[in-house]
């Protein structure tokens, strides 16, 4: 196989480490050609030491001379700010683009990377849910891949190879159900940001760990999956499954499911995606049948965690309100990692912004950023005079 280089968009993070880790297991196949970092300068220059990239960037410009001099003996070249980000993934030598990046801020390089014509590893599923039609109408237009990082999704892809589109009936999302799983509003009242950041199965960055406690991740998983396998709200089901192993569901037409399982470990999407459509030998740890004798699934709590609601109900008004409610959740869980909003307050606070923020049905690329920014503001004003 030809060696890919891969663009890694937040290769500090879990995901970025992760991937990294999938690299260096595989010397032949990838090389990392850019890697991005928010703040997080130490850990970029380390990483730029061993992985010897061409390009990084540090999206927080007051660190960019202490990277800069950090890499100061070797020829990569430096760059910061977040334009620079949506600027580097244009470069000729990159054939991936794997985006692990945080919320709203992968919409703009996925663009850019998408109409360079670089195949995308999705791992920011918020860029799909905030313009999943417009991202997915760029990416045929430009014939790229758009190949799923996140666990679900990857899951749905793997069962897909092979099938055609129009007979899939159904897929089931899985949902571990968070740390929270059982509880009710009383209990979920008074929970604490330490609380909500154990995860049973998963050991993930701050934001999704709280999405996942509050099941917005599934909610944003149900409208990454609409653009991904271009399916009605209709045909998406989320089922809770305690133990992570299955980690989603394809039904057909005549009946047939097709489940892929596994034990929990981001690597093997991240490197499904990386390979696709190849397969590669690994040493993950293989999955026991007896460890495991018993595999449940519940149906999720949706009028406990009313975000899940929220999020199936975005998804059938569509225009700019997945947007809306991306926005208004990136801003409750901030407030909630600050202590100045309760657990339950999250859900309210992207309820008030649904209905404050106008409504725009047919979203331009700059409706976007404006509905981002607007509901950004609507929520922080609502935080500091409601809570
Ligand atoms: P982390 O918080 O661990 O890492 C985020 C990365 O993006 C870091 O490199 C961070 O830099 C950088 N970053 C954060 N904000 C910005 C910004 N505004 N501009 C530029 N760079 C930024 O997140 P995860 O790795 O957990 O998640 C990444 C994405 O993958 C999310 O969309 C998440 O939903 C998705 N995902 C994650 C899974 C997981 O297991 N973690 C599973 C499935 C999906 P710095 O380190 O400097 O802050
Ligand atoms: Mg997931």
């Amino acid at each position: 196989a030809e060696l890919r280089n891969i663009a890694i968009l937040g290769s500090t993070g879990s995901i970025g480490k992760q991937t990294l880790e999938v690299i260096e297991s595989n010397p032949g196949l990838f090389r990392a050609c850019v890697l991005t970092a928010q703040s997080n300068a130490d850990l970029l220059i380390q990483q730029a030491l061993k992985f010897n990239p061409d390009y990084v960037v540090i999206a927080d410009d007051t660190r960019y001379q202490e990277v800069k001099s950090g890499l100061s003996e070797t020829d990569i070249t430096v760059l910061s700010g977040a334009d620079a980000i949506a600027e580097v993934v244009t470069n000729n030598s990159i054939d991936i683009v794997l985006t692990a990046l945080v919320g709203f801020s992968g919409l703009k390089p996925t663009v850019a990377a998408i109409k360079a014509g670089k195949d995308i590893a999705l791992a920011n599923k918020e860029t799909l849910v905030v313009a999943g039609d417009l991202i997915t109408s760029l990416a045929s237009k430009y014939r790229v891949k758009i190949l799923p990082v996140d666990s679900e999704h990857s899951a749905i892809f793997q069962c897909l190879v092979g099938e055609e589109q129009n007979t899939i009936e159904k897929i089931y999302l899985t949902a571990s159900g968070g740390p929270f799983r059982g509880r009710d509003s009383y209990f979920l009242k008074t929970v604490t940001r330490l609380q909500a950041l154990k995860h049973p199965n998963w050991v993930m960055g701050a934001k999704i760990t709280i999405d996942s406690a509050s099941l917005m991740n599934k909610g944003l998983e149900v409208i990454e999956a609409k653009w991904l396998f271009n399916l009605d709200v209709s045909q998406i089901d989320v089922i809770v499954h305690p133990q992570s192993i299955i980690h989603s569901i394809v039904q057909f037409e005549d009946g047939s499911m097709k489940a892929q399982m596994g034990l929990p470990d981001m690597k093997l999407p991240i490197q499904y995606a990386l390979t696709y459509p190849q397969r590669i030998k690994t040493q993950f740890q293989r999955f026991n049948f007896l460890d495991y004798p018993q595999l449940t699934f519940e149906r999720p709590d949706a009028d406990t965690f009313r975000n899940l609601a929220i999020a199936f109900e975005a998804l059938r008004t569509g225009g700019n309100m997945p947007c809306i409610i991306n926005a208004a959740n990136e801003i409750a869980v901030a407030e909630f990692l600050n202590d100045r909003i309760g657990f339950l307050e999250m859900s309210e606070l992207i309820e008030v912004c649904m209905a404050k923020v106008s409504y725009v049905a047919n979203p331009s690329l700059s409706d976007y950023f404006e509905t981002d920014r607007l509901t950004r503001v609507i929520a922080s004003e609502f935080v500091t005079s409601s809570f």
